[in-house]
């Protein structure tokens, strides 16, 4: 029924480079937590799971139009029906305004129930002459600066799966599938099951693979090309052909379509000369992919008053790239990739938040969102570009 009885398929991660993981400072308790996961309830069904491939395949033939977002990290104190209600009903309201404009359905996927680990570039942070650990994400240490909550506890990856199931219920009843990024892999492995058709990283319906971790070697590819689950990998400006083509055969040898997308995350000013190469060959080698565009992860910057932003504009632009990418290339964008909430946020810098206005609801755990108008605003304007 578990993990132990194929240890070959689910721990052929192990022993590769795998980056990105925690220090654990306690080993036993790190056995106990995976133990308690290893026979905790799935949190999506292989049904569910595979319902999300036939989607994303139509997405990957042009027949449907892909829309996913949320929390660059969610927190398990903001688990709330008006947090989470918030998120949902911005997504809904995003997907009609693309819908109404693509002429296919939208495929509405959060970054939602699971969203709680992250990469980080440096491993420490020092404030005040004072160095502790990075925060990683709900699911690994706590985000304020001390060295008690900076320490990996390896029991709030069973607060996750617990956060995870309590969101789930609401996200349900909305239709939306789930997804999230597969960093730590000791969770993912944990959640994953043995089904009819094959093993099913139950964690979510869709698992991506970052920028920082997408190594072709490396245990976390090779953790995905292991699961049944449709899986994503973001790809920045110095992805290169052979390295997509690589990938592209690794995670979908069978040529299924929606089993793999690739999320380009290219910045508005790199867009139009990274992508097109990268498309073409992924085109000419022959396996489906849905391209996606995140258009937040490459237009970062730091704002004078020394808060991470986005510019809606910057935003709006790499939109614009990477639809004229397609279009030139003959083929139709499958879809778009945002860090967004529902709260009145003021993470990103357009509409009615300027530069001033970022420390007075800066609440993000990471990375700056688009607040409920900025994401409608980017819906209308790829709801414009789909039109043409
Ligand atoms: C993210 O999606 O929050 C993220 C870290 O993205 P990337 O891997 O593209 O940098
Ligand atoms: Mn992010």
């Amino acid at each position: 029924m578990i993990a132990t009885e194929a240890p070959a398929v689910l721990d052929s991660w192990r022993g590769l480079p795998a980056a990105q993981q925690p220090g654990w400072p306690d080993p036993g308790a790190l056995r106990e937590a995976v133990a308690w996961l290893s026979v905790a309830a799935p949190l999506v069904t292989a049904e569910e799971t595979d319902r999300l491939t036939a989607l994303l395949g139509r997405a990957a033939r042009g027949e449907a139009f892909v829309l996913q977002g949320g929390d660059c990290a969610e927190r398990f104190d903001h688990v709330t029906p008006e947090r989470v209600g918030g998120k949902l009903v911005t997504l809904s309201r995003m997907a009609a305004v693309l819908e109404a404009a693509a002429g296919v359905p939208v495929v509405r996927v959060g970054r939602i129930a699971g969203q709680f680990a992250k990469p980080r570039s440096a491993p420490a942070e020092t404030r005040d002459g004072v160095s502790l650990p990075s925060y990683r994400g709900d699911v690994v240490n706590g985000a304020e600066f001390t060295a008690e909550a900076r320490t990996p506890d390896p029991w709030r990856m069973v607060r996750a799966h617990r956060a995870s199931a309590a969101t789930l219920e609401l996200v349900r009843p909305a239709g939306v599938h789930t997804s999230h990024e597969a960093l730590l892999l000791e969770y993912e492995s944990a959640l994953t099951r043995r089904r009819a058709g094959g093993w099913y990283d139950t964690s979510a319906h869709l698992l991506w693979i970052g920028e920082r971790t997408r190594d072709p070697d490396g245990a976390h590819v090779e953790f995905a090309s292991r699961i049944a689950n449709p899986v994503a990998v973001k790809l920045g400006p110095t992805a290169s052909v052979r390295e997509v083509l690589e990938l592209a055969e690794r995670l979908n040898p069978w040529r299924v379509p929606g089993r793999l997308s690739f999320i380009a995350r290219m910045g508005a000013d790199r867009v139009r000369e990274a992508l097109p190469p990268l498309v073409r060959a992924v085109a000419a080698g022959g396996v489906p992919v849905v391209w996606l565009c995140d258009p937040m992860h490459g237009n970062t910057v730091t704002a004078p008053s020394g808060h991470k932003t986005r510019l809606v504009a910057r935003v709006l632009e790499e939109v614009a790239g990477f639809f004229e990418v397609h279009r030139a290339a003959g083929a139709r964008p499958g879809g778009l990739h945002l860090e967004l909430t529902g709260d009145d946020v003021t993470e990103c810098v357009g509409g009615a938040v300027s530069a001033r206005d970022l420390p007075l609801r800066y609440e993000s755990a990471c990375d700056p969102r688009l607040n409920r108008d900025q994401s409608l605003e980017v819906a209308a304007y790829g709801a414009g570009l789909l039109r043409d």
